[in-house]
């Protein structure tokens, strides 16, 4: 490398090291790390991601995750964290997922952006009642009260 290249990599250099910062997101920790993590929509069924516990393992459908990413970026990762939750606290139950999510957030570096991303996300889509997840309103109501926001 020509020494005036040197130069400007080292210069660039506090950059990258921020803009890495300013991405970081929550990364499981403990027995969450060995969960496995698959790129597979036919698993999803049109959803962004879903769980198993036996053997613990994420399926994503990356074209679903891009579609929540280019309309509330950030959404996206509040959804793969709330898969782990599933997981973490071997439920069912998508307000115990939520809200397991929620917490990791709160307490991860830059947690408060994707919380923020994901409110907004719910806030936004029609506020149809579910069973099974409470309606969209209710989840980012959730989320912000799981988050202690
Ligand atoms: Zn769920």
């Amino acid at each position: 490398m020509s020494r005036r290249g040197l130069a400007a990599l080292l210069a660039a250099l506090p950059l990258l090291v921020f803009a890495a910062g300013a991405m970081a997101q929550w990364v499981p920790s403990g027995t969450l790390v060995k969960v496995l993590v698959v790129r597979d929509c036919d698993e999803t069924g049109g959803d962004v991601a879903v769980s198993r516990l036996d053997p613990p393992t994420i399926y994503l459908c990356p074209r679903v995750v891009e579609l929540v990413r280019k309309k509330d970026p950030g959404a996206e990762h509040f959804y793969l964290v709330h898969e782990y939750g599933h997981i973490a606290l071997a439920t069912a139950s998508e307000a115990e997922a939520d809200c397991w999510a929620a917490r990791e957030l709160a307490k991860a570096r830059n947690g408060e952006r994707y919380l923020n991303a994901a409110i907004r996300h719910f806030m936004h889509r029609p506020d149809q009642p579910s069973a099974r997840y409470g309606s969209p309103r209710r989840r980012a109501e959730r989320i912000r009260d799981c988050a202690a926001m």
